[in-house]
């Protein structure tokens, strides 16, 4: 979501004569898009700012902002700890940007969390008409009604709000005219999506992604991220029936212990989700999942985190994401009783090392298959062409006479640690 939004970002910015650079020293602003998921993540912020103000050194007119979820969480607190920044916006603002970047030009610092109610995405659509790279994501939906005793996202990114049906066409045809031929459908709980449609009536995530079928032009629709509590019948079915629908569903669990997560709020048991798991199978065989874990959440014991390895044994993951248990300042379970270090690191380990090996034995068993590819860019090689398989795989072909944006039948021959190598059926 965060490169969703550094995009708009900087097309509110492009409409004042800005362009983007990627050397820090040719800038006159520097906006630091961030995440305050866990701690490390906003920790950086303050490391990376230390960095960038030693350019304002030789461009005194240089600008430095502070964008995204840290900016929501700390706010002022961000200018007072480093003073070289100008400006602080928090994820609900980003329309505001032209009338923030001219308070900054005049020497003002600019600070604005608040939650508008104004629709920042309406006023976010001037996009310049360039070529786009063939996947693209589009956001769809906000924030999150859940709170689980871990997460600060009901707090930063405020509550689910979904995006009216017609904007999300109208983007969905702009961006195929501009290339695209993949869309990911974002939102921190996208399958909660309840937008409405041209007619006034309401639309689940499900009768959305039927609308985008019938997009001339547009060859795969994906979602991220989920939440098992709103896998509903008709989003299942449509895994089994919509052909534009990819075989890759993320739908993070956290934990294999019920005790857990019952404490972290989750309101699904571990044996919901396997079911959930298998009935999403049962309509689409073939699908690759991936998940989302936490380890070391307060209390865990070596028997509930035995838990959460038993299930990934049975669901047995393409991808998976881990995490140690991050304390978040204002969410319940940063108030409890934490698992130590040196256990959390152990378990992390073990955790991986069990997803490493199924994600390699699911790569090896696609030698010798055949995939449908969407050629994204060129390979490091000369002459290799670099695309992602229905199931997300990474894909090259070696000596490929393929344009960016086609799709052709590949032939697995190699599995290699991040990569699948293969041939042209
Ligand atoms: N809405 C999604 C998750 C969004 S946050 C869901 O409900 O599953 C992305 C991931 O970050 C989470 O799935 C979780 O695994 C991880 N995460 C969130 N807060 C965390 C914390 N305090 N410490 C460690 N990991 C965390
Ligand atoms: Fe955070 Fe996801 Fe839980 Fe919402 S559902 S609070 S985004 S982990």
């Amino acid at each position: 979501m965060n490169v969703y939004d550094s995009e708009r970002m900087a097309e509110a910015l492009g409409s004042e004569g800005y362009i983007e650079t990627t050397k820090p020293d040719d800038a006159d602003m520097i906006l630091l898009n961030t995440c305050h998921i866990r701690e490390k993540a906003a920790e950086k912020v303050y490391s990376e700012l230390g960095r960038l103000k030693s350019f304002k050194a030789s461009n005194p007119d240089l600008k430095i902002g502070v964008a995204g979820c840290v900016a929501q969480a700390e706010g002022a607190e961000i200018m007072r700890r480093q003073p070289a920044v100008d400006l602080v916006v928090g994820p609900q603002s980003y329309h505001r940007l032209p009338d923030m970047e001219a308070k900054t030009r005049k020497g003002k610092k600019v600070l604005d969390t608040e939650f508008p109610e104004e629709d920042k995405f309406e006023k976010l659509k001037s996009r310049p008409k360039g070529r786009r790279a063939p996947a693209a994501f589009l956001t769809v939906q906000e924030g999150c009604d859940k709170f689980c005793a871990f997460c600060v996202v009901p707090y930063t990114r405020g509550a689910e709000v979904s995006r009216p049906v017609q904007r999300i066409i109208d983007e969905a045809r702009d961006l195929v005219e501009r290339g695209v031929r993949e869309i990911t459908l974002l939102g921190q709980n996208v399958n909660a999506y309840h937008g409405t449609g041209s007619d006034g009536s309401d639309y689940t995530l499900a009768k959305l992604i039927w609308d985008l079928d019938k997009v001339d032009g547009l060859e795969r629709i994906r979602f991220t991220t989920s939440h098992p509590n709103d896998m509903t019948d008709e989003l299942i079915e449509a895994h089994g029936s919509c052909s534009k629908l990819m075989p890759y569903l993320h739908l993070p669990v956290q934990s294999g212990s019920d005790k857990i997560l019952k404490r972290m709020n989750r309101s699904h048991t571990s044996d919901s989700y396997l079911k959930l798991i298998e009935r999403i199978r049962r309509a689409r065989p073939d699908i690759l999942m991936s998940g989302d874990f936490i380890v070391g959440f307060p209390e865990e014991t070596e028997e509930d985190f035995q838990a959460t390895l038993d299930l990934i044994e049975e669901v047995n993951y393409g991808y998976a994401y881990s995490f140690k248990y991050s304390p978040r300042p204002g969410t319940p379970a940063a108030e409890r009783q934490q698992v130590e270090i040196a256990q959390a690191n152990d378990r992390l380990q073990r955790l991986q090392s069990l997803v490493t090996h199924q994600q390699k034995e699911i790569q090896e068993s696609m030698v010798g298959s055949t995939v449908k590819v969407l050629f994204e860019k060129p390979g490091r090689e000369l002459g290799q062409m670099m695309g992602k398989s229905e199931y997300l795989h990474a894909v090259h072909v070696a000596d490929a006479q393929i344009a960016v944006g086609e799709i052709a039948e590949v032939k697995i021959v190699e599995a290699r640690t991040n990569s699948l190598a293969g041939v042209f059926v």
